[in-house]
Formats: structure tokens, sequence, C-alpha cells
């Protein structure tokens, strides 16, 4: 099985291309923060926990989305592997994915990096908010407090899988979504 990260801050254009990719590869596509989101829609114990934080623009507790991603990957069958994004988000996350996936005799594949910048990531999510309506992207404060999160939690894993020799990226600051969407794809087809 294939191991993919579709790693970058929040506004990159994650879940805008992963579809694609998902679908070019035979992967599935596991967004943590969708599956949070469908926690909260159904209103479990679990999604009533995950809203204040999330809402916070804070990370919720590794076990949480650990345990998904398990899950995730105990029972979904008939793919050639998973595209995994928003997820790891910190070192300790990464470090369990490890293990996780060496239990399984499985590793990380590759990691592959959308690049923006912090103007952009707002205007992104800016224009996003309309569209999707969600809470977390309706309020400068949480964006803010995501862009922060983003920078002392999520990009020194950049660092951690440069290390082990797994990380590619590509520039998506400018351009349109197809402009971008072919990069994305060709930076796959470079790494997988
Ligand atoms: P996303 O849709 O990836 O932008 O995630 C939305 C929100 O869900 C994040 O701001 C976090 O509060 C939460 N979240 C998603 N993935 C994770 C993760 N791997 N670890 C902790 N919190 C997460």
């Amino acid at each position: 099985m294939k191991y993919y990260i579709l790693f970058g801050p929040p506004g990159a254009g994650k879940g805008t291309h992963a579809g694609a990719i998902a679908q070019k590869y035979n992967l599935k596509h596991i967004s943590t923060g969708e599956l949070l989101r469908a926690e909260i829609a159904a209103g479990t114990e679990l999604g009533k926990q995950a809203k204040t934080l999330i809402d916070a623009g804070s990370l919720v507790p590794d076990s949480v989305v650990e345990g998904m991603i398990e899950t995730a990957f105990d029972t979904i069958k008939g793919v050639d592997g998973f595209l995994l994004d928003g997820f790891p988000r910190n070192l300790s996350q990464a470090a369990d994915l490890d293990k996780i996936l060496e239990k399984r005799g499985e590793s990380v594949t590759a990691v592959a990096g959308l690049m923006i910048s912090d103007d952009m990531i707002r205007e992104r999510i800016k224009g996003r908010a309309v569209i999707e309506g969600r809470a977390d992207d309706a309020s400068d404060e949480t964006v803010n407090n995501r862009i922060k999160t983003y920078h002392a939690q999520t990009e020194p894993l950049i660092e951690y899988y440069k290390a082990a020799g797994k990380y590619w990226e590509v520039n998506v600051d400018g351009g349109e979504i197809a402009e971008n969407r072919a990069r994305v794809l060709a930076l796959m087809d470079k790494i997988a």
C-alpha cells in the first residue's frame, strides 16, 4: 500500500486537489478535518468536544485523529493506498503515524507539500468562507490562530520528512486552480 501525505498550510488547496490525485492513483482520500466536521454535523460527543477547539483554530487531541486514521486503515479496502490530508499536523502525530504504519509493515511513501504565503492563506480562506460556510473560516481571529498553529506545530514536519528523504513541494501561491492542479499532479508523477 502507498501512504502519501498531502501537506501544506490551511487554504493551500489540499482539499481542492485531493480528489484528482486520489482518482489518478486509486487512493482513498482521508481528510481529518472533514471527518471531524462530519462528527460535528452528526452531533456526536466527539464532535461537540472537537467543535470548541476547531472554532478556536487549535488542534484537537492527537488520540482523536489517530483513532480516526487507524479505523480508516483497518476498514478501507480496494484501493492502492491512502492520501492523508490534514494529518499528521504536529511532530508527535508524525512519530505516531510511523509507529502505526510500522505495526502494519508499512511506511510513509512520500510527502507532497503545497506551498503558499500567509497573505494568500488569508485571501483563499476569505473566498472559501463565502462558498463553504465553515465557521472556522469566517473569523479573522480563528484564521490567524490557524496560521500561528501551522507555523508553530505543523511546519516543523517539513524538516522531519526531509530528514527521511520523503519531502517534495510545489509552489501554488498564484495561478488558477487548473494550473495549480497540473503542477500538483506533475509533482505526484515525480514521486509516485
Ligand atoms: P482542516 O479541514 O484540515 O483545515 O482542519 C480543520 C480543523 O480540524 C483544524 O483547524 C483542527 O482544529 C482540526 N484538525 C484537523 N486535522 C487535525 C489533526 N491532524 N490534528 C489535530 N486537529 C486537526
